[in-house]
């Protein structure tokens, strides 16, 4: 792209709250389940039903919104945005346009010109729609009614950001704020968390906003990326050639890396939003706000910085640990436990990540407990268990919880520094090779190497190593 444009975006971004019933009626938000089995006359439309607020949906606003620094509407109101498609069978939306919840907030985010605020301009509420499905071998669409009343949060930044890079620190910024919450699991690829991005060109030094595109269906950084990277680009060529750049919707594409015009970007007065009169307004007295924002965590970047302090860490393997809100608080009971805080951290960082990543397992999935890990850090230091039978333990601990004390026990993995078995151990070793033997003797000093294998082998890798390959040695 050209230098002589200046790039202006703003996010609006919906998260899908983990609450356990709707937003409106007691039907189940879990994913997946029969098309139309988590439905009821209220999230399918039916006429004459009413809609009771989830006041846990309030609450992770609320959660949200404080720890964006917003401010709060303490009486919000639902409205009704209204337009007809199948996926929404009352033929509006119940959403926030006049008082949304939120208000005026910023998040911090890093850049390489140093911390730069972004600023929230609202967070509002608003039930989700259900899905159609395009059966194109039976011609024909079919819709499912399971999302239908999720609950969702909108989420709508001013247009600070100015490059791909921000706009994806700012994304990383609220997931993990928002995971941290407990507020949802902001998964891009599921659907969880879902980034529009709106985005305009102007004239480097110039004060006034371009003509905006909005681009939809974007489920992963990556596609967010190539989206933006695309978008400069066209709207740069458009303007390049003195054409206007169209106020318009447009669907990435990922695979074909290029979006298209899905319709000409509506305004709020095409909705003829007008307040919901089935919803009383919401009101929300000081002692609420003050209890939750008591009870909000602390966040990631505090906890790093106290892991560095607290316990001497480096700030990459801080950074690594406070990843997840599971790994962190793994992390401090081991360490607490053991009372080895830069073990535990090894284990964390190190075995525990790599098996994740093995099994495509997200952290919050761990399921071993504290106790467990900090026993087999004290079995490998006071040398009952070397290195190699210290990670299968660590895989059984990762897979099943088991104990690691009686596990060694029953299957006798303690480290053979028995010299008289070793040496019992060794002879059979000898016997076996001869070929390895002869070779040794050669002068093939590397055949030691094949041989002490051989010796972890015969002791189920239970040897001490360098206690082995002495023995080798003495007995060649
Ligand atoms: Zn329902």
């Amino acid at each position: 792209m050209k230098q002589t444009y200046e790039t202006i975006i703003g996010l609006e971004v919906h998260v899908e709250l983990a609450t356990k019933t709707k937003i409106f009626c007691s039907c189940s938000t879990a994913f997946g389940g029969r098309p139309n089995t988590h439905t009821c006359p209220v999230c399918t439309g039916m006429p004459g039903t009413l809609p009771v607020l989830n006041r846990q949906v309030v609450e992770y606003a609320l959660a949200v919104g404080l720890a964006s620094n917003c401010s709060i509407h303490q009486m919000c109101r639902f409205d009704r945005k209204n337009y007809f498609y199948p996926d929404n069978p009352q033929n509006y939306q119940i959403s926030q346009l006049y008082l949304p919840i939120c208000h005026d907030g910023y998040v911090e985010i890093e850049t390489e010109h140093g911390p730069k605020k972004i600023r929230i301009h609202e967070i509002h509420m608003e039930e989700d729609a259900g899905k159609l499905i395009h059966d194109e071998w039976e011609d024909c669409s079919l819709v499912d009614y399971n999302r239908s009343g999720v609950p969702l949060l909108e989420i709508v930044s001013e247009p600070d950001m100015r490059s791909a890079d921000e706009v994806i620190a700012y994304l990383e910024k609220l997931r993990k704020m928002i995971q941290y919450l407990g507020a949802s699991d902001c998964k891009l690829q599921e659907g969880s968390m879902r980034a529009d991005v709106n985005l305009s060109l102007r004239r480097a030094g110039s004060k006034e906003f371009g003509t905006r595109t909005e681009m939809k269906n974007l489920n992963s950084f990556k596609a967010i990326r190539r989206a933006i990277e695309n978008e400069q680009e066209r709207q740069a060529e458009l303007l390049d050639a003195g054409k206007p750049v169209e106020q318009e919707t447009r669907r990435w594409d990922d695979n074909k890396e290029f979006s298209r015009a899905m319709r000409s970007k509506e305004d709020a007065k095409d909705y003829r939003y007008f307040p919901d009169p089935d919803l009383p307004p919401v009101l929300i007295p000081d002692e609420w706000i003050q209890r939750v924002r008591n009870s909000l965590p602390e966040f990631q970047e505090e906890k790093a910085q106290r892991y560095i302090r607290e316990y001497q860490l480096s700030a990459y393997d801080a950074g690594l640990l406070t990843e997840s809100r599971k790994i962190a608080a793994l992390f401090e009971e081991t360490a607490a436990l053991s009372e080895k805080p830069k073990k535990a951290a090894n284990w964390l960082i190190g075995e525990t990540l790599r098996l994740l990543r093995e099994k495509n397992m997200d952290p919050e999935q761990l399921d071993f407990s504290p106790e467990h890990l900090a026993a087999l850090i004290r079995l490998a230091e006071d040398g009952s268990v070397n290195n190699q039978v210290a990670k299968k333990v660590f895989e059984k601990i990762f897979e099943e919880d088991i104990d690691p004390v009686a596990y060694v026990e029953e299957h006798g993995l303690k480290t053979v520094s028995d010299t008289g078995m070793l040496e019992e151990a060794a002879r059979r070793v000898i016997a076996a090779n001869a070929d390895a033997v002869e070779q040794y003797h050669q002068g093939k000093e590397k055949i030691l190497g094949f041989l002490i294998g051989q010796l972890m082998r015969e002791t189920k890798g239970q040897a001490d190593p360098s206690l082995a390959g002495e023995i080798l040695r003495s007995l060649l």
